[in-house]
């Protein structure tokens, strides 16, 4: 049946694509979001082929690529020895996905967008945190700082500290990494300089090295080094400038070039929550499932469950269905994925880390090797298998 009364909870870029798609399909949409502005400090950026694909159905597209940077390739490298190890091309993707490549476009930029379009077609309540959620016979009654809301199903979208989680009483399953990740943004141009591509992992038996390209606000361009902490290492530490610049320094920035513009330091997990549903209450992306950022898969996931969700509350049959595909698919192709390009990244043991080199290269040589990673690494894999349960 159509036109629900549907409440998404979080306006972060997972909310606001469930809040704009169940809009889409005739529901009547209500978004709470806690804050009064869109969190726009560097957090995910990077967009997978079968997420370009949702964009486009939400008429999104256009706009999306417009305010982002097209990246076709992505490289790995030894850190240490500045040697590039081998490169892996979505132009081979090419017959598989209308969008043969990724489109590195800031996750505060999707939500602004959604909230736009939503304006006139949905209730935006901006400042309104939920505080508390029960179901209550026929829907779920929502407690907010500025009174109360009803609705015929939630989806609480509101992020890895969810409120409608813990509400619910839904164990999050998992652990958080020793170390914590630092983000330095810079005006330094990493291709010019390393003759690197648009998305670059390098790898280092002490500390390792991701290097982004994004548009920025202005799109004029920026970069993104993240890099692991020393598990000693304090968050005073961490974000002081001798030792933002000396981390420059690592990836051979020189030494006059070493200015920043952002820095941002944060704890990395490895969780899925227990649940993905309990009655007429849903969770989607980080609300449901965090892990560490490297291969950029857990926004697109998110994403991906948004969408799935918004058009089974409108078929309204079998809403196990929800739980019973996007929660395994989460397991295998984010938790694990992402653990494994962790360790790929942090191999100290020298012998082990020439051979993982070596299979990497073995991957990037062979065409249908280095078509199977890409298929598996750009979720176009995991979509497929969703689409086919
Ligand atoms: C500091 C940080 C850096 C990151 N960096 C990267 C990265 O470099 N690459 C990458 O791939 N991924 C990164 N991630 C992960 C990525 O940002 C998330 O996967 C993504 O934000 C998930 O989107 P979401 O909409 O599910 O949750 P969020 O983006 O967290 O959005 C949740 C929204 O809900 C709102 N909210 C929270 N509680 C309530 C409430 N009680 N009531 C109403 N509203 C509420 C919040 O204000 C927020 O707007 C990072 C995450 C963090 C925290």
């Amino acid at each position: 049946m159509r036109g629900r009364n549907i409440l998404v909870v979080g306006a972060g870029p997972v909310g606001s694509v469930a809040a704009l798609a169940c809009a889409q399909l005739g529901h009547r949409v209500t978004l709470l979001e806690a804050r009064e502005r869109i969190d726009d400090s560097p957090r995910a950026s990077t967009t997978q082929p079968p997420t370009l694909e949702i964009l486009a159905e939400l008429g999104l597209i256009d706009e999306y690529i417009r305010l982002g940077l097209v990246a076709q390739t992505f490289q790995f490298w030894d850190r240490p020895t500045r040697r590039l190890i081998a490169e892996f091309d979505f132009g081979r993707l090419q017959g598989e996905t209308a969008y043969p490549y990724v489109v590195q476009t800031e996750q505060h930029k999707l939500a602004n967008m959604c909230i736009a379009r939503l304006m006139g077609q949905a209730d935006v309540r901006m400042g309104f945190e939920v505080l508390h959620l029960e179901e209550a016979g026929n829907c779920v009654k929502v407690k907010t700082s500025k009174g109360e809301f009803s609705a015929d199903y939630v989806i609480g979208a509101d992020g890895g500290r969810s409120t409608v989680r813990k509400s619910l009483g839904i164990e999050f399953e998992g652990y958080t990494w020793p170390e914590r990740f630092l983000v330095i943004t810079t005006k330094f141009d990493f291709a010019a300089a390393l003759g690197c591509c648009a998305r670059n992992y390098m790898a280092g038996p002490e500390e390792w090295t991701n290097l982004f390209k994004v548009a920025g606000d202005d799109l004029k361009g920026r970069w993104r080094a993240v890099y692991n902490t020393r598990e000693d290492e304090s968050d005073e530490e961490a974000l002081s400038d001798a030792a933002v610049r000396a981390r420059l320094g690592r990836v051979y920035v020189p030494e006059s070039e070493r200015d920043y513009l952002h820095l941002n330091l944060y704890k990395v997990h490895q969780r899925v929550a227990k649940q993905f549903r309990k009655g007429r209450v849903f969770l989607c992306g980080d609300a449901a499932h965090v892990n560490n950022p490297i291969g950029g898969l857990g926004l697109n996931s998110g994403i991906h469950e948004a969408w799935d969700l918004a058009r089974l509350l409108t078929e309204e049959k079998d809403l196990d269905r929800y739980e019973r595909i996007r929660r395994p698919l989460n397991i295998e192709y984010v938790q694990e994925q992402t653990v494994a390009n962790k360790k790929r990244l942090e191999e100290r043991e020298p012998a082990r880390r020439e051979a993982r080199f070596d299979e990497l290269r073995r991957m990037a040589d062979d065409p249908a090797k280095h078509k199977a990673f890409l298929m598996r690494a750009s979720l176009i894999e995991s979509a497929r298998r969703a689409e086919a349960l």
